[in-house]
């Protein structure tokens, strides 16, 4: 008999994951998919950082880290983060993690008791409910659509905050939709969060680098919200590391050692290796990343030019990160060749099953309007792959 516990039972699978692991497979059965499902880049992690790994290794860096990580990576985030963010902490407010999905799980484990309620601007990055909902917390969407940039209004935020409210979640640039928040945004809803004290504020910064506009504010260098926001960041994205597993959390020195105290009991520490490359990545200067912004804004342009190409797509135009979040609600209700789309999940098996290409329903990420589609693909690849979306849509 199986008997899985409540929380298991009660925990989504992640959708971004499983599309992949879908593509996968039938790619192994021997189908020719394009798989536009997962926000990975598609380069190779750069060479010094590489090179940075193999003299670890020849160093013998083989033991246990300190828990919250080596204290000279520690130095170096907070460098990176005075040099990028304008934000001063020092290395007892830095924990290293298994990833930025482990500094936010962390944060959430550490802060949220059962029926805290948990603010999230939609659309949002699937593992945000996940991660409320395996910290037994509630989580309340605040809607957004395509009209609006998928941004939220100062007046959304206030009236969504009840007594029970403890964490909101601000992620800029967006996954998934590209929208940058500017910093007079961000400022009208630190007037907000004046207002309650007793709020927490999950900034998750990973996209900051992949920016096609005005640099990337950090929303705790509003000196009123230094003390209570927390910003997530990692290597994964910028330096095309994600199977590395590097993220980190910069904020108030307290948080910082509970999630130390939680990683210690679950981890022992992110893998040290790594570590040693991470601080190769963040002590380079940003222009050693530059030729992969560069391509992805080139990508952003064409997917935006081969999307006005399908009829019945609505699309804002990404600011940042590398992905298309289309409306395709016009598509629902009706039948095309021989199958009825009734939501963006039906949308996303159709063009899986027909144009043989993958992507996530907008479903999992708070927006059931919309699909996501990933631009973290070769030139070519995206090109045929919007090539066979025409041929079974128009
Ligand atoms: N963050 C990426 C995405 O949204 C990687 C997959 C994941 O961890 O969700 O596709």
């Amino acid at each position: 008999m199986q008997q899985l516990s409540d929380r298991i039972n009660n925990l989504p699978v992640s959708e971004t994951l499983a599309m992949a692991a879908k593509a996968r497979e039938l790619k192994a059965e021997g189908k020719d998919i394009i798989s536009l499902s997962l926000g990975e880049p598609d380069f190779n992690t750069p060479d010094f950082i590489k090179d940075a790994a193999k003299q670890a290794i020849d160093d013998n860096y083989n033991s246990y880290s300190p828990v919250d990580g080596y204290l000279d990576l520690r130095e170096a985030i907070c460098r990176k983060f005075k040099r990028d963010n304008n934000l001063t902490y020092s290395p007892n407010q830095i924990v290293v993690s298994t990833g930025a999905k482990q500094s936010i799980a962390n944060i959430a484990l550490v802060l949220l008791n059962p029926g805290d309620e948990v603010l999230l601007p939609a659309p949002y990055w699937v593992s945000y409910s996940a991660i409320a909902t395996l910290a037994e917390a509630t989580y309340k969407e605040i809607p957004s659509s395509i009209d609006t940039d998928f941004k939220i209004t100062p007046e959304q935020l206030e009236a969504a905050i009840t007594p029970k409210t403890k964490l909101i979640f601000f992620n800029s640039p967006n996954n998934p939709s590209g929208t940058v928040y500017t910093e007079s945004e961000y400022r009208a809803f630190a007037k907000v969060l004046e207002k309650y004290p007793n709020i927490y504020i999950l900034s998750d910064e990973i996209y900051e680098h992949i920016n096609y506009g005005q640099p990337n504010f950090s929303f705790a260098s509003i000196e009123s919200m230094y003390d209570r926001t927390i910003t997530v960041n990692g290597v994964a994205k910028a330096f095309a590391m994600t199977g590395w597993r590097i993220g980190y959390m910069g904020g108030p020195a307290w948080i910082a050692k509970a999630c130390t105290k939680i990683q210690g009991q679950i981890t022992s520490g992110a893998n040290c290796i790594a570590q040693r490359a991470t601080i190769a990545a963040l002590d380079a200067p940003v222009s050693k990343i530059q030729f992969m912004v560069d391509e992805f804004h080139k990508r952003r342009d064409l997917v935006l030019e081969l999307l006005s190409e399908i009829k019945g797509i609505n699309i804002n135009t990404p600011k940042g990160a590398f992905y298309v979040f289309p409306d395709v609600s016009s598509y629902f209700g009706k039948t095309i060749d021989g199958v009825t789309i009734n939501n963006a999940g039906d949308f996303s098996m159709f063009l899986l099953e027909k144009a043989n290409v993958a992507t996530v329903t907008g479903g999992a990420f708070g927006a059931p309007d919309c699909i996501r589609l990933s631009y973290a693909a070769s030139t070519e690849e995206l090109k045929e792959a919007f090539k066979r979306i025409k041929n079974v849509l128009n």
